[in-house]
């Protein structure tokens, strides 16, 4: 009975143990288990955190974004109702009706009004209205207009688009016949002139900048001066001679290299060409004519030397440019003499004295930002080399001061 009792403590003994090693193997992986399902359940939650924090962050961009062209459309919407009726439109049209060709601004505000009288049914319309005010804030004048008249275009508006306009491709094409109309209209408009209704008073009705510009040229030189900060030097080469006329006067086209210096600023010289009488005044009096030598420096600078012209002796330089002037049939189109050489230095005064002043080209598109040098020391040409310049009148008068002070070297 003993020897049972041994056998059976021992049995339950043995059982124990495995007992206790089986709970404590369970125990070890479960706890194992869940600390592993514990970090991927953290990395998961940081994931999460990370996608809910970017989503708040594009959130509050949208919100923004939504407030800006909710404020647009509220604008468009108290401009539209104010247009609507079609008494401004009516009132505006017949306004400019009574002038002969209406200048691009006021296109521009035709268009927009025809817009918001008569477009607003029509979502494309609104669209390209949208785009007219975007481009307005900050673009071109030309993809103003451009825009303008395609969105006319598009509420079926009868509209002539602008055929510069057809080249960008941000805007819409016209059709065939719109563009036949366009080159016509486009022919038309660069016909300016000297007098009638191309003169230099209508320039600004096809290039606004000759009628709104602040710094125009040429001037009146007079007193009191300030001081000249620049020094010209030039270093004109010698070359197969090349003359064009243009239409508007006789230009003379230089060898390539020629160049002026403007203190150590490189200008090449672009052409050289003639007005009858000087377009600069100086004390309120033309000279008999000028030449204006044209250059532009690596960054777009545009700088004007003028010799004035007085009648006096035999010229010989312009002696070679008339004996060698383009046939008449031949405007527009480049012309050099065979075996004639010349150098555009020839024209100049020894002396580069001279008033300068900020301004503009003297004819359309009148662009500004142009530094002109008057020379103080003129030339002579005889009389009959005056009368023999082939263009009677060609000189823009002179342009309001605008606050501008003309400066002179000593
Ligand atoms: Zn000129």
């Amino acid at each position: 009975m003993k020897k049972y009792l041994r056998i059976i403590l021992e049995v339950l003994l043995v059982l124990l143990l495995v007992a206790a090693v089986a709970f404590a193997y369970i125990n070890y992986s479960g706890k194992k288990h869940a600390s592993d399902d514990l970090s991927q359940s953290s990395e998961e939650l940081d994931q999460t955190k990370d996608a809910l924090d970017k989503a708040t962050e594009d959130l509050d961009a949208y919100k923004e974004k939504v407030a800006a062209l909710t404020k647009d459309q509220v604008q468009l919407n108290a401009l539209k109702s104010a247009f609507a009726n079609g008494v401004v439109l009516a009132d505006v049209d017949a306004l400019y009706k009574k002038e002969k060709t209406i200048g691009a601004d006021r296109q521009v505000g035709l268009g927009a009004l025809r817009l918001l009288t008569n477009g607003v049914g029509d979502p494309n319309t609104i669209a390209a209205f949208q785009k007219t005010l975007d481009l307005a804030e900050w673009n071109t004048r030309l993809q103003t207009v451009c825009a303008a008249q395609n969105a006319l275009m598009a509420a079926g508006q009868k509209v002539t688009v602008l055929a510069d306009c057809n080249k960008d491709g941000s805007v819409g094409k016209a059709d065939d016949d719109t563009q036949k109309k366009n080159k016509e209209l486009s022919e038309k408009d660069f016909k300016w002139g000297y007098d009638g209704d191309t003169g230099p008073e209508h320039w600004g009705d096809n290039f606004p900048t000759c009628a709104k510009g602040k710094k125009q040229s040429p001037m009146n030189i007079i007193g009191p001066f300030e001081k000249a900060k620049e020094t010209l030097t030039v270093d004109y080469k010698e070359g197969a001679l090349k003359m064009l006329n243009n239409g508007h006067t006789i230009q003379v086209l230089p060898e390539a290299g020629s160049t002026m210096m403007v203190n150590k600023d490189v200008f090449d010289l672009l052409e050289v060409h003639f007005h009858r009488p000087s377009e600069e005044e100086v004390d309120g009096k033309n000279s008999p004519m000028v030449i204006h030598l044209v250059h532009k420096n690596k960054k777009g600078k545009m700088a004007v030397m003028a010799v004035l012209i007085n009648e006096g002796k035999e010229n010989p330089a312009i002696k070679l440019l008339w004996a060698n002037l383009p046939p008449k049939d031949k405007e527009g189109v480049e012309y050099a003499p065979p075996k004639v050489v010349f150098n555009p230095s020839a024209l100049l005064p020894t002396d580069l004295s001279h008033f300068t002043y900020e301004g503009s080209l003297s004819t359309p598109p009148c662009t500004e930002g142009v530094m002109n040098y008057v020379m103080k020391n003129s030339i002579d040409l005889s009389k009959g080399q005056i009368n023999k310049f082939p263009f009677k009148v060609n000189a823009r008068p002179v342009q309001d001061f605008n606050g501008r002070k003309i400066a002179e070297t000593k």
